[in-house]
């Protein structure tokens, strides 16, 4: 049987695969993008119940196409997930779901690549990786299972009603841990909640939501950190029409803010020293985005009301005054533990040269390091905002550019043998 030919194969059809088919065809280049699911599966099934976009409709789109119902409203993740539905339908983008790819390796001896995937083989001349910014759920195995208390990354948390009753320990306080403490309070649960350093941007401040502030200070375009930059756990949340994220209010609700989670014996857990220190990497960050925007303002003459209360820090709670530095899991009732302690990159099926030798991708911009073979979608592929859905549209132009350059090459004769083909 003749092994199916494409030119360019799209691997993943979430918002990264949707992008790149909408810029494949606005460049006449022909494609395919294989799903191993269902389009935009990971935000039917990859995340909990209640999950609303981080940012607001107007904001978290592709330019094509706006959501339905209140450009203000954060809108829920199946509704995400049938906007990116409805967007491939839109653009008419060549996605085949259900075919997941499991190998792909650069042909021998002729360009392109060999791809093996759950229905059969197809050779490429190009690969787009868009499998994801978040692919493997980082679960660190501090405590046993042997410790008889349920344990699950936030990968796997649904809702409250999941676990078992008694109270919960949540590890990780970026956008995850946040929004899963706050809901299981709401619940009624007793809640631990593990603080490292973390960044924790103000929701709205004098009128503009955070996504406004982020664009006109020029951040989401800010460029790719060094590889040696630290990159900081981002608490934001669009849950309740959107709140700030603000673990002293938290606490007032009655949770126990803890350190970062280092390890366990006896049914003990052992807590880091420096909650009042990532509590202050908190308000430095919140601090300093009320203080560029205040500059901002001030710079363009802009008419947006002043809010100095948006400057108040609520006082630190006992659990930050006087740390705890061991946890009795037993004896505090804690029945379960959600790990919200993010997530790795699996590429263990592109068997190609665009790896450095602890495995991260080597490219520039999405270029990879191998020829013909793209990365879309990774956190600070080229900027901050890459892995967002605002961000990675622009990502996924810039690589169909790429791609057009290398066909056009590829398609180039010389006289001789242009000559020589007409003959
Ligand atoms: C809890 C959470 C909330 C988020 N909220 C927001 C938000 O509000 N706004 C925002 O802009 N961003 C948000 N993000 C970040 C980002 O938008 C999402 O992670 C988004 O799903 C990334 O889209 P993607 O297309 O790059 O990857 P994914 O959505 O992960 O899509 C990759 C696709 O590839 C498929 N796939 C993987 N391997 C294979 C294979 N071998 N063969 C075939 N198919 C394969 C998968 O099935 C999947 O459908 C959030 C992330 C998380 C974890």
């Amino acid at each position: 049987m003749p092994v199916e030919q494409v030119d360019v194969l799209v691997v993943g059809a979430g918002q990264a695969g949707v992008a790149m088919s909408e810029h494949l065809s606005r460049n006449a280049i022909p494609h395919l993008v294989l799903e191993r699911a269902r389009i935009a599966e990971k935000w039917r099934s990859g995340r909990w119940d209640s999950l609303v976009a981080n940012g607001p409709a107007w904001h978290d789109r592709f330019p094509g196409r706006a959501f339905d119902g209140d450009p203000e409203a954060f809108v829920g993740k199946e509704a995400v997930a049938d906007y990116f539905a409805a967007y491939a339908k839109q653009i008419a983008a060549p996605i085949r779901c259900g075919v997941e790819v499991r190998e792909v390796r650069r042909l021998d001896g002729r360009p392109g690549f060999r791809v093996d995937t759950s229905q059969g083989v197809v050779e490429a001349q190009s690969v787009v990786a868009a499998t994801g910014p978040f692919q493997r759920p980082v679960f660190p195995r501090i405590v046993p299972e042997s410790a008889g208390i349920r344990q699950l990354h936030s990968a796997d948390y649904r809702n409250p009603g999941q676990l078992p009753e008694g109270a919960v320990l949540v590890v990780g306080a970026g956008a995850s841990g946040a929004q899963i403490a706050e809901e299981l309070l709401e619940a009624g649960r007793r809640v631990f909640i593990a603080i490292g350093p973390h960044d924790r941007p103000p929701r709205r401040y004098r009128g503009r939501d955070n996504v406004w502030w982020l664009g006109v200070l020029n951040k989401w375009d800010m460029a790719a950190p060094s590889s040696d930059t630290r990159h900081v756990t981002f608490a934001v949340s669009g849950a309740h029409g959107g709140e700030t994220v603000d673990f002293r209010r938290l606490a007032q609700r009655g949770a126990t803010l803890l350190g970062r989670a280092k390890a366990f014996a006896d049914g003990v857990l052992t807590i880091e020293p420096g909650l009042a220190e990532n509590l202050a990497t908190g308000d430095q960050n919140y601090l300093s985005v009320l203080d560029e925007a205040d500059a901002w303002v001030a710079r363009n003459g802009a008419d947006l009301p002043e809010e100095p209360e948006a400057r108040v820090v609520l006082p630190d709670p006992a659990c930050v005054t006087d740390p705890i530095l061991s946890l009795d899991l037993a004896a505090e009732g804690i029945a379960s533990i959600v790990w919200a302690t993010g997530y790795g990159l699996d590429f263990g099926w592109l068997k190609v040269d665009a790896f450095d030798a602890a495995g991260k991708p080597k490219h520039q911009r999405g270029v990879s390091a191998e020829p013909g073979v793209y990365f879309l979608g990774l956190p600070w592929l080229s900027r901050r905002g890459s892995s967002f859905i605002w961000g990675v549209w622009h990502d996924a132009s810039f690589i169909a550019d790429q791609i057009a350059i290398q066909r056009s090459y590829r398609a180039y004769r010389a006289p001789a043998e242009r000559a020589a083909e007409v003959a």
